[in-house]
Order: C-alpha cells, then structure tokens, then sequence
C-alpha cells in the first residue's frame, strides 16, 4: 500500500487545510485508515462504527485484538450516541476538561461495534483539543477509534517522522503537522462506577480530577506493579514504549544517583556498548556518557513528559545498547511520566 503523506503547515490557508482534511476524512469514511496529530501523541484513525476499520488499525499496529480502541469525537452531542448513559460526574469532567486530554469509559451504546472495544460492553469516548484533529474528526464523520500511530510495543509517537518509520506502507495516509504539546496518552478515568477510577494517569493528574468531582480512585497496578490484578484497561498489561536497549531507572538521592550511573556508563562505553542518559537540568552537567537527553527541570515535568518518546526513539537512532533514567516523583504529572518510564524499562529500578 501507498501511504499518502500530507503536510499541513503555517503557510497553509484555510481553505488548503480544510481541502487536506477532507481528503483525509474521506478516506475514514471509506474504510481506510489515517493517521493525526492530537494534543497528546499521533492517532491512527479509523472509523470507529465499522467494524472492518478496527480490524484493519489492529493488523496495521501489530497489536493484539483484545486491547480496546479510544473514540475521539468533536462535538459533545456525539457522546450520547456511543454510550448508554452519561454519569452526571461524567458530564462535569467533560465540562472541565474537554477538548482535552481526558478519556472517559462508558457503557456502549449498540452501535459501537465490538470489534472497536476489544469485545468490552463498555467504550472509551475522547473529545481532542488539537484544532486538526477536530476538523479531521468532523470530516471523517464524527468518531474516530484511534490508538497512538505506533507498532505495538514501540514508544508512541510524537512526531511525523517517527509515524513514518512505523506506519509507511501500511496505512493511507498520514498527516504531518504540529502541535503534539503534551506527549504522553490521555488520563483514562473508567466512569462506570459510583467513583471514578483512573486506569491510566496522565496530563489531568488525580489532583485535578477530584477537584471536580471529589473522590476518585486509582487501578491499584499503577502504583503497585507487584499486584497480581490485571490492569482493568486491558493495553496496561502489555509491554510498551521499549527502546532496544536496556533501560534502567535509577532512585535514590541525586548525587548518589549521578555517582551510580556514571559509573555504570564508564563500564559500559569501556566495553565499547554506547549508553544514554535521561537526566534534568539540575544534574545534567555532571554526566559523561554517549548521549544525554535533558527532561527539564524537576520542578516541571511538562518537559519531561513531552519529551519522553522522543528520548527513546533517538537511543534506537543512536544505537545505543544501555539507558540510564532518573526517576521522577510519584505525583501529579510526575506519575504519568514515571508510569510510562516504569514500563518501558520493564519495571527495572535500581535503589542507589
Ligand atoms: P492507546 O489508544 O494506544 O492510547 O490505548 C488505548 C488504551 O485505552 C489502552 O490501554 C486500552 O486498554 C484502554 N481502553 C480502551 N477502551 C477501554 C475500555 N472500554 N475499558 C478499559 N480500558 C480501555
Ligand atoms: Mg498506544
């Protein structure tokens, strides 16, 4: 398969972009299936009522079936149509939150196939905020299922380059444009409940969610990754965001945790294996290693959480065999970084 790709800039007038998205949404429409950028990370989107498009986003992705697909929509009114009922705690988070990074989990209205919630009676609705993916959404037909545009198990993507490398050739077509600014997956929250229970932490961390709707919950294999429960959304369980070499999260106090992995990096490029580094601003001076990759300052994690994929897809371009990652605190967005990092290194923390 030819995949179209198509590049929406500055330069282009509103009528160019609006012309692009219609092509694009035309292709929804019929079947095919397209990648976008959202506020988060790239979707690869299909149309979310046809049970064939889902089939095609699983083959294209490599990912198991039984991991259910986000419909994004982009208008309010479209939410009573793919679900039962709307909680009213559901619609005051959908007031506060969208267009925005904020997944909510329903019980499915029958015209949601299950084909796009992985054989679940209950669908995952998001309302995107990145002005293209709206447009896109609308002229695709309103619902959208995407996952992020990446094979299963790699990082998700946050530039066009990188959906090229994992999708040309295996979807119809991809969008090039930007305003991926957050950089990590949606906070999923499942709504089915009396409270709220968040299945997947992220850029509206627990903190801004029950100052809306007061209690809320958090699935216990977030935080404890000794739990024998499976993961209640069930792409939690499986291995994701691996770069190809070994990565390993280091804790304990800063010096210590700079002293361990230089050391570790000096054995290592010794060896003649390069090794990478995630570090922050206030420690990043005081590393030698083949490449260092800066997360900000750790009194902000946006930068960190934007930045995260990027670092592991630039190890794999760089060849690096051994990563080194400090930790981040274990709250606010600072979570959604850490749970993230945490799988991607497949849990492998050292204490220093
Ligand atoms: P991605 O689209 O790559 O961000 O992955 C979508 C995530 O949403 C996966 O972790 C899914 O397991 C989760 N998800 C989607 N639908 C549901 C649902 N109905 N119940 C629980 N989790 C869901
Ligand atoms: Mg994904």
């Amino acid at each position: 398969m030819e995949t179209k790709i198509v590049t929406i800039d500055k330069l282009d007038s509103p009528e160019s972009v609006e012309e692009k998205l219609a092509c694009a949404g035309g292709i929804i429409r019929q079947g095919g299936l397209v990648a976008f950028p959202t506020e988060t990370v790239y979707g690869l989107g299909g149309d979310a009522l046809n049970p064939e498009s889902a089939r095609k986003i699983y083959a294209a992705k490599g990912r198991p079936s039984d991991n259910p697909l986000i419909i994004h929509i982009a208008d309010m009114a479209h939410l009573n149509q793919v679900v039962c009922e709307i909680p009213e705690k559901a619609q005051k988070l959908a007031y506060a939150f969208w267009p925005g990074p904020l997944t909510m989990i329903f019980k499915k209205a029958a015209i949601v196939p299950y084909q796009t919630t992985g054989g679940l009676d209950t669908v995952a609705v998001r309302m995107p905020s990145h002005p293209l993916a709206s447009l896109f959404i609308k002229k695709a037909g309103g619902y959208v299922a995407a996952p992020s545009a990446n094979l299963s198990g790699k990082p998700s993507p946050t530039n066009a380059r990188y959906v090229v490398q994992d999708m040309d050739g295996r979807i119809d077509m991809i969008i090039d444009a930007e305003g991926v600014e957050i950089g990590l997956e949606s906070t999923i929250v499942d709504m089915t409940s009396e409270v709220p229970v968040i299945l997947r932490p992220g850029y509206i961390t627990q903190q801004m969610l029950s100052g809306v709707v007061g209690e809320t919950d958090m699935d216990v294999t977030i935080y404890d990754s000794s739990s024998a429960l499976a993961p209640k959304a069930p792409g939690m369980k499986y291995r994701h965001y691996a770069p190809r070499g070994e990565l390993v999260i280091v804790e304990g106090d800063p010096q210590k945790v700079v002293k361990y992995i230089n050391e570790q990096a000096a054995l290592h490029e010794a060896d003649g294996k390069r090794t990478g580094i995630i570090g922050t601003q206030e420690t990043l001076s005081e590393y030698r290693a083949s490449s260092i990759k800066n997360a900000g300052s750790r009194s902000d994690f946006r930068v960190a959480a934007r930045q995260l994929y990027t670092f592991l897809r630039e190890f794999d371009d760089e060849d690096i065999a051994y990563i080194y990652a400090e930790s981040f605190a274990d709250k606010g967005l600072g979570q959604a970084v850490m749970n993230r990092l945490l799988k991607a290194a497949g849990h492998k923390v050292v204490q220093v």
